[in-house]
């Protein structure tokens, strides 16, 4: 059996598409373009990567790019003040600071400055908070783009095993609640688990967030199951995933590449984010 490949790309494509069209009704009834705030704090490649891709996103869906590129040497008291002109901007929706975040800086204490309601990334406590009691609020991206991948595939996911392979708090404690959210019955195995393989080996669904090139054997994938890999690991032979690609292939139902999977879901949940809290704040309904 050969596992069907998951496009991550064409779904991305498909989800900013239709975004585009809902920003276009957002901005003839609330009259102004929904905002997204990037802060880039010194000259990661990486980084500087991500935040130029976000903004052409932001700006191929009809909202407004607002981009502050600071040097390294920034102190966390300058970074801070523009954290709150940010939340107080009536035209920004959304705020992102870009991690990692120079050493000297408390990246923990820039992200508690962000107003819950403009954290577009989900990752301040009060949304992690919201997402485990299923309030509303704002889920990280990179989880989401997961779960609508998985529910593309499964629209019923009740009852399905998942293991999430990683506990980091951006991408699999989220996950992990998203799966809860969704009736499955969820494992979450992490560097002090003993025998990893064995619980992969009880998964529907594998969600793999480990951040170590081909971690998930293919002998652990159990026959048809769903894999979604979400790491990004630059090797010799290029970016790989935390899943042994090859291997587990030729046991999976359905499978997401590395690249092309994850990675471009994650840049256009961003942009549903940032579409959603300028409805929230504008009281516009968000359309689906
Ligand atoms: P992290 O380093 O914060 O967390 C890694 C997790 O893996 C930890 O919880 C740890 O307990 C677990 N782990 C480590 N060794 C293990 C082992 N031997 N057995 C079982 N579990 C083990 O990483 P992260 O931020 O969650 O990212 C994970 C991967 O996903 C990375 O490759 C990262 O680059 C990638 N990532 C991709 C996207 C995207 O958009 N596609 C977004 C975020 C992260």
């Amino acid at each position: 059996m050969t596992a069907t490949i998951i496009d991550g790309k064409a779904h991305a494509l498909a989800l900013r598409t239709r975004i585009a069209t809902q920003v276009a009704s957002f901005r003839a009834a609330a009259g102004r373009a929904p905002g997204l705030a990037v802060v880039l704090v010194g000259e990661d490649a990486a980084s500087a990567v991500y935040v130029r891709n976000k903004g052409k996103a932001t700006r191929d869906a009809g909202m407004e790019s607002f981009e502050h590129r600071l040097p390294v040497e920034t102190d966390a008291a300058t970074l801070l003040a523009l954290v709150e002109r940010l939340n107080a901007d009536p035209a920004v929706d959304g705020i992102l600071v870009q991690l990692p975040l120079p050493a000297h800086i408390d990246a923990q204490a820039v992200l508690l400055a962000i107003d819950p309601d403009k954290d577009v990334d989900g990752f301040h406590p009060v949304n992690a908070g919201r997402l485990a009691v299923g309030a509303e609020g704002f889920v990280p991206c990179t989880p989401l783009g997961c779960l609508m991948l998985l529910q593309d595939l499964h629209p019923q996911l009740a009852g399905m095993e998942a293991v999430v392979v990683g506990r980091s708090n951006i991408v699999g404690k989220p996950m992990a609640q998203l799966l809860l959210q969704q009736s499955c019955t969820v494992t979450i195995v992490h560097s002090r688990t003993r025998e990893v393989a064995d619980h992969v080996r009880r998964a529907d669904i594998v969600v793999a967030a480990v951040g170590i090139a081909g971690f998930v054997r293919g002998d652990w994938i159990k026959p048809g199951a769903t894999v979604i890999d979400v790491g990004i690991n630059r090797t010799e032979a290029g970016l790989v995933g935390d899943v042994d690609f090859a291997a587990a292939r030729a046991v999976a139902g359905a499978i997401t590449p590395v690249p092309g999977g994850v990675g471009p879901m994650t840049i256009a949940c961003l942009i549903r984010n940032t579409y959603l809290s300028a409805c929230r704040r504008e009281g516009v309904e968000a359309q689906r």
